[in-house]
């Protein structure tokens, strides 16, 4: 790396985007010196002009080629370059830099991740969806071209932070505060509104991400992030509630030894980790853990019962091959239903297990996806009969 430090954020107008650039801009001394290059949108075209503005960013796309215009108009005279479409937002993942933050949410994050990995940056890594689906690719295509993955999710980042002997880990254990229905009863969780899903009870996130919380496939999905980042077998991660989100995961050695990484629950920790990795920089705004303050912390086993999605993404990881594809993308149509108010919260996990069975009837099944199209092709395949089987087309 150079002394400045070049950095594209993608997804910039989402929660994480919002939280790396204000790393970036905020920084005290013995930070490194950031300079922006790409900042992406989907189509939230006012967040990201100020952004870009703000950060003087080289470039600024938008996926959305229908907002081209608005951007161009909102950045006019400011030097930052403009762009739209898919291709461009891949583009951007491609563009010289040395730390690129993928926070882009879902499977439409994969492209420009990989244009990413191709270049041999280091990504800061919370687009898990692209970790779920195609886990085992991108870490090839990263020991090609020397990229490091670095996570940013706040349970890998505790687990990257305190794994120093890989060779010697007994379990990684991923806490969960267990979500707004921790306590809820079945038939509370059956009446659940978008409003009531999305209000996580420690952490301020994108709509998606909230309801998968509340459901817990965030959970899975991690689960699944983790056996492919660390290259540990499911069976050697536990999922362990820790409904106050001050321990942000564990590693269990084989000594007896179990180290925790701790801190209040603020995304720009573990960004800051990654983005200033391997040294640490210092956040001066921040408030500071104080455990005297806090007094108890609590833990708890999860509920398989009302929290099916964790079984399903054991299962989808142990079965290998397109499963935890298929999982990803049942649940990303199921989701997104659920926010538009179309299928109640508790279908949102019925129908991801029921796409899940059916794919894993096919013969074809188990086989690892050989290459990136074939991602896409499965994806499709999970997404095409999530909308059949809840009707969505009609
Ligand atoms: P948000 O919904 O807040 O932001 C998503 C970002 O992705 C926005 O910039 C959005 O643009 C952009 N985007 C959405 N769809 C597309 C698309 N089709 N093409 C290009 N860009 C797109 O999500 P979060 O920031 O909460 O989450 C981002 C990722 O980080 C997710 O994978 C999530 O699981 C992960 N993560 C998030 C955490 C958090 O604290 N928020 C914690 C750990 C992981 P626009 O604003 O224009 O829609």
């Amino acid at each position: 790396m150079t002394n400045t430090v070049r950095v594209s954020v993608l997804g910039a107008s989402g929660s994480i985007g919002v939280s790396a650039l204000d790393v970036i801009a905020s920084g005290g001394q013995g930070s490194p010196e950031f300079s922006v290059i790409a900042l992406t949108a989907n189509r939230n075209v006012e967040a990201l002009a100020a952004a870009a503005r703000r950060a003087r960013a080289e470039i600024a796309v938008v996926a959305d080629e229908a907002c081209y215009g608005e951007l161009k108009s909102a950045l006019a005279g400011s030097g930052v370059e403009v762009a739209a479409g898919d291709a461009a937002i891949a583009e951007a993942g491609a563009r010289k830099a040395d730390v690129v933050v993928a926070g882009i949410v879902g499977i439409a994050g994969l492209a420009a991740t990989l244009s990413a990995v191709r270049q041999g940056a280091s990504i800061a890594l919370a687009n898990k969806e692209s970790m779920v689906c195609a886990g085992k690719l991108l870490r090839e295509e990263a020991r090609q071209s020397g990229a490091r993955l670095l996570p940013i999710d706040s349970e890998h980042n505790a687990i990257f932070q305190v794994l120093d002997r890989p060779e010697r880990v007994e379990k990684l254990i991923l806490t969960a505060s267990g979500g707004p229905f921790r306590s809820a009863s079945l038939q509370e969780m059956a009446a659940a509104t978008p409003e009531k899903a999305c209000a996580h009870p420690n952490w301020n996130m994108g709509a998606k991400i909230s309801v998968d919380s509340a459901t817990m496939m965030n959970k899975g999905l991690e689960l699944i992030e983790a056996a492919y980042l660390f290259d540990v077998p499911e069976s050697r991660i536990d999922v362990l509630i820790h409904p106050q989100s001050i321990i942000h995961s564990l590693v269990a050695y084989d000594d007896g030894s179990v180290l925790a990484q701790l801190g209040l629950p603020d995304m720009r920790t573990p960004i800051s980790y990654a983005l200033s990795w391997p040294r640490r920089m210092p956040l001066p705004g921040l408030e500071r853990l104080d455990l005297a303050k806090i007094g108890r912390l609590d833990f708890l086993p999860p509920d398989a019962k009302r929290f099916p999605a964790l079984t399903l993404a054991r299962g989808a990881v142990f079965a290998g091959g397109g499963a935890p594809i298929v999982l990803n993308g049942a649940n990303e149509v199921a989701v997104a239903a659920f926010l538009q108010r179309r299928i109640g919260f508790l279908t949102i996990s019925e129908v991801a297990g029921q796409v899940l069975e059916e794919y894993l009837g096919h013969a074809t099944a188990r086989a690892e996806p050989a290459k990136f199209d074939d991602v896409y092709a499965i994806d499709r395949w999970a997404r095409a009969r999530t909308v059949e089987m809840l009707n969505l087309a009609a």
